[in-house]
């Protein structure tokens, strides 16, 4: 099973091009997508989920062809938008049932067994009975995953889902997604560098629907090997630095600056090199 993209395009009436000619092979297993705000990830998520009409290219899944067989896809596909966060007064347990219902599972023993077993899985059977309403963050979450796992998708799209949740939560939550991407076609969108970094075995970049990077995240790192360096600086220094070298990112540290360059030379001048790592290569990936 292949999700593959070909040549999607999409402006919108206001003329902002929010995709623009992106191309992807995407195998089962979880896939980041990384891009800063505005770079098109939540059209390109919602264009794959069939909820939007591209102007042009083509999507398939599998032997689906996602833009014409919406029905199709629509019965393998768990999605998790972003702020996920409108519920009603039920319980946990309720809902999930009602949601299968809406889902095609008919069969009320087979609904019960299937409802237990998604709280089980997203550990949640304790709080079954508590209203998701009343839920933290992490919870609501992984109640998100629960309700999208509903009929066994084989193409799961979660937009954003870390944004808010604590460093416990963000933890559960990635076991939760890795565990799942072991049998479909996972795509997480994000603008937190590190989610991508921890849990993807393919991931892309894009900026301004445009597509700069596919690959492992380990091949981007790679590419700034030897050529990323580090040091303090003054503050007063700054504007002198982005004269003379390519920074990367700048960090405060105790009221100084701590500046990354890519260079591919040792620039001297109490530099460093430093291990190249995706958040650097990000940042300067959508630079260019
Ligand atoms: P991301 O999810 O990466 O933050 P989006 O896909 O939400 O990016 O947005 C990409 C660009 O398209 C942004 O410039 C955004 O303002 C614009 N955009 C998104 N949705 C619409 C819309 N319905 N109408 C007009 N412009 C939109």
């Amino acid at each position: 099973m292949m999700l593959s993209i070909h040549k999607l395009s999409k402006t919108y009436t206001n003329g902002i091009k929010a995709l623009d000619n992106i191309s992807l092979e995407i195998p089962i297993g979880l896939f980041g997508l990384l891009g800063p705000n505005g770079a098109g990830k939540s059209t390109l998520m919602r264009t794959l989920a069939s909820l939007q009409m591209p102007d042009e290219g083509k999507i398939s899944l599998g032997k689906i062809d996602i833009l014409k067989q919406k029905n199709e896809l629509r019965k393998v596909l768990g999605y998790l938008p972003q702020q996920f966060d409108v519920y009603p007064k039920s319980s946990a347990q309720d809902l999930l049932n009602h949601l299968a219902i809406l889902k095609g599972v008919t069969h009320k023993k087979e609904r019960k067994e299937l409802v237990d077993a998604l709280l089980m899985r997203v550990n949640l059977i304790d709080q079954r009975k508590q209203s998701v309403k009343s839920f933290s963050g992490g919870m609501k979450q992984r109640f998100g995953i629960a309700q999208a796992l509903i009929g066994n998708p084989k193409l799961i799209i979660v937009d954003e889902p870390t944004a808010g949740l604590d460093p416990g939560e963000r933890n559960r939550f990635y076991n939760l997604l890795a565990d799942i991407g072991q049998q479909a076609v996972v795509i997480l969108s994000t603008h937190i560098v590190e989610d991508v970094r921890e849990l993807c075995s393919n991931m892309a970049i894009i900026n301004q629907g445009k597509l700069l990077y596919a690959g492992t995240p380990q091949n981007a790192i790679a590419q700034l090997e030897g050529k990323l360096f580090e040091r303090k600086i003054q503050k007063n220094d700054i504007s002198s630095y982005q004269n003379k070298y390519d920074i990367v990112s700048s960090r405060m540290i105790a009221g100084q600056p701590l500046i990354h360059i890519h260079s591919d030379v040792h620039p001297n001048e109490g530099f460093h090199p430093i291990k190249s790592n995706l958040e650097d290569v990000f940042f300067k990936i959508i630079k260019a």
